[in-house]
């Protein structure tokens, strides 16, 4: 195992996410959450339900910068529910329950990974957003995993429209060349790659190629949901 760059030690917890965590424990105190699948109190989305998702095929053929890609569930029902209260309603207490379901679907494939990178937003969607919230599994994961987690090793260098809407070509088209990656943090590493959602995996691609030209040895791919381009 390559060791570790000094960049790819896990960050001190800061002030401001520890005034954010005692402010979503008080929400969720006065608030408890109830599964999205089931409607149990307790978690936004209960073990029970959680288990009950089908594990998708690990694909191995999206692209030669991507080693593998995991999907933890299908993009559909009460998980897709998830993934858009973790993204738009800042639900972030999803964050570890989709964690824990990422590493159990990394636990299907015998891939060893060193180190995690979450797929950037653009600087200028994260101020819109205030957060990204793959930025937001990743970190979750990391924790779970005990690997380190490498914020900043990759950065959308320029603003891309919406995949909505577009075909696969056009998606491609789209994200070439959108990022780039910091070869001090991630060369020689084997690297897991977190996003949300995948659809054609050409954001994702784009991001690994990034990645792989900065040095990094291996890369899976990791989403929470894969999703079907009608
Ligand atoms: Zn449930």
């Amino acid at each position: 195992m390559t060791p570790l760059p000094r960049s790819a030690r896990l960050p001190a917890r800061t002030a401001g996410n520890l005034l954010e965590a005692l402010w979503q424990s008080a929400l969720e105190f006065l608030f408890p959450p109830h599964c999205l699948a089931c409607g149990r109190i307790g978690s936004h989305y209960c073990p029970h339900c959680l288990a009950q998702l089908p594990f998708p095929p690990i694909n191995h053929a999206l692209g030669e910068a991507l080693t593998l890609h995991i999907a933890a569930a299908p993009f559909e029902g009460a998980l897709r529910d998830a993934i858009h209260a973790l993204k738009y309603k800042g639900v972030r207490a999803l964050a570890p329950i989709l964690a824990e379901r990422l590493a159990q679907a990394l636990a299907q494939s015998d891939f060893e990974a060193q180190a995690i990178v979450a797929l950037p937003l653009h600087a200028e969607r994260l101020a819109q957003r205030g957060y990204n919230q793959a930025e937001l599994l990743a970190r979750a994961l990391a924790a779970r995993l005990q690997l380190p987690h490498l914020p900043d090793a990759a950065q959308r260098i320029r603003p891309t429209a919406p995949q909505v809407g577009l075909n696969r070509q056009e998606r491609a088209a789209n994200v070439a060349n959108a990022f780039r990656a910091d070869p001090e943090r991630v060369r020689g590493l084997r690297l897991l790659l977190v996003d949300d959602v995948i659809t054609t995996g050409a954001t994702m691609l784009a991001c690994a190629e990034a990645l792989r030209s900065a040095g990094a040895s291996a890369i899976c791919g990791l989403s929470v949901g894969v999703a079907l381009l009608h």
